[in-house]
């Protein structure tokens, strides 16, 4: 399976750039995970939107989900001047029940709700679901397609339950929001030694840092979490891609 970098900032985004949202891919099915701000101005570099096969939410923060609407109208759009595919699922939690009806769109998008804790077959890949710890219901996400598993930590502060859930991957996205001097657990963030530790614990095969603040300087988050985490290390990009 393949997963691209659409974009990897945190709260907004950078000139020509996108809050987080992720391609995930595998014999020619295509998701999108997360539909942050400026996605849809990046996704067509990666896919054209008519060929997505399904959206995947991690929670309903702007930075995870603000092109959902824009998103929508590309859908509803296609259906007259482009080749309809019909409607496009949105996979995402019910704990917030009107942002999860407005995922709903005409005949051009629908909401299909998940359970945290729950698996379920999206394709090619098995989701599954954990809460993390964020201000707002946030579902960090384990996705296994044939031998190769992938984790995304979503938003969240460190919590134990994500070592074992994270436990062996061959990727772990993590949200990397803070560098060490800020302790992230009263924001529902990770800092890079809360990464690090992670990482290590889980025995991450390899690591990527998104989410990525506005502020220092970024070569520093990588340094900080070396000093914890030994595997590889990667610093999300627009178009960073893995393949395994
Ligand atoms: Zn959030």
């Amino acid at each position: 399976m393949k997963w691209t970098v659409v974009g990897f900032w945190g709260g907004h985004p950078e000139v020509g750039e996108a809050t987080s949202a992720y391609l995930l891919e595998e014999d020619g099915f295509k998701v999108l995970v997360d539909c942050g701000s400026g996605v849809l101005a990046q996704l067509p570099k990666y896919t054209s939107i008519a060929s997505l096969d399904a959206v995947v939410l991690s929670h309903y923060h702007h930075d995870h989900i603000a092109d959902v609407g824009p998103l929508q109208f590309a859908k509803h759009i296609e259906k007259y001047i482009g080749t309809p595919k019909g409607s496009l699922p949105i996979y995402a939690h019910q704990m917030e029940p009107d942002k999860f009806r407005s995922l709903t769109f005409d005949d051009a998008t629908h909401g299909v709700p998940y359970n945290m804790g729950e698996s379920i077959d999206i394709g090619p890949f098995t989701f599954t679901f954990m809460q993390t710890a964020h201000p707002v219901p946030c579902a960090a996400m384990r996705i296994t397609s044939g031998k190769q598993t992938i984790c995304f930590t979503a938003d969240t502060s460190f919590i134990p339950e994500l070592v074992p859930f994270a436990k062996d991957v061959d990727l772990l996205v993590a949200e990397c929001s803070l560098y060490k001097d800020i302790d992230g657990e009263p924001m529902g963030h990770m800092n890079t030694l809360d990464v690090g530790r992670l990482a290590s614990e889980a025995r991450a095969k390899e690591l990527l840092l998104t989410h990525l603040p506005h502020y220092g300087e970024h070569a520093d988050l990588i340094e900080q979490t070396c000093s914890i985490y030994k595997g590889k290390l990667s610093l999300a990009k627009s178009g960073w891609n893995w393949e395994g």
